[in-house]
């Protein structure tokens, strides 16, 4: 397992953090403002970092530069704030691998962290495992998708869905067996959730979105998808 560095001033939301990788069987480092993640994050041989955009002393931005300018790879997710399409932008552009939007839910966290863990900054899915069909392929492991268009963006949830079906091909699903199976117990979703799911996830893997030819449509139960 790795040690990851959390650099985070929110203490509830660090500790909560700390619990949850440590659980995960990681260790964990701490530093609650910008300067001391630098520092530790220079000292500590973390292998993968946490980071926070609102920070004191040093903003995530900086510390995400700063480190990246002294050639730093280590991996960095950054903590973003609801609603601040920059900071995500801006995140990647300074060299962050990944960002995740708070609130956020820790499987989802979890879930990033081990992909982002697996793959070492060089090898940029070489030994990836795609599931083609119809107009994209996905990889399932990285939580990347591709068409002939390039990188198809799929939300954490539609990989969930999508790989759900991959692995119950042909079988009729009831959206409650969905929401049971995908969603468990991070929302309070109703079979809505599922349809307006279904909705999205058709426009980016469909070739035409109101004829599906994968996630076909099983009257008054759910769905079944077929390659
Ligand atoms: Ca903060």
């Amino acid at each position: 397992m790795a040690r990851i560095l959390v650099i985070e001033d929110e203490v509830d939301m660090a500790l909560g953090l700390k619990d949850n990788f440590e659980y995960d069987g990681h260790e964990v480092l701490i530093a609650e403002d910008g300067e001391k993640g630098v520092q530790l994050a220079l000292e500590g041989n973390p292998q993968l970092l946490i980071l926070d955009v609102m920070l004191p002393k040093k903003s995530g931005f900086d510390v995400c530069k700063e480190l990246r300018a002294r050639g730093i790879k280590t991996p960095i997710i950054m903590l973003t704030a609801r609603g601040q399409e920059i900071d995500k932008v801006l995140g990647l552009e300074l060299g962050a691998d990944d960002y995740i939007t708070k609130p956020f839910s820790v499987r989802e966290l979890l879930a990033r962290v081990k992909a982002v863990l697996r793959r070492s900054p060089d090898e940029v899915s070489e030994d990836a495992t795609y599931h083609k069909f119809g107009k994209i392929k996905v990889d399932f492991e990285h939580y990347s998708a591709y068409d002939d268009n390039g990188k198809v963006e799929l939300t954490f949830k539609e990989f969930e869905l999508l790989k759900y079906f991959q692995e119950h091909k042909g079988q009729t699903i009831s959206r409650d067996k969905l929401l049971d199976e995908v969603w468990g117990y991070d929302y309070f979703p109703t079979s809505r959730t599922v349809d307006n799911h279904i909705v999205k996830l058709r426009k980016k893997i469909e070739i035409d979105p109101e004829n599906p030819k994968h996630i076909l449509t099983v009257y008054a139960i759910g769905y079944k998808y077929i390659d």
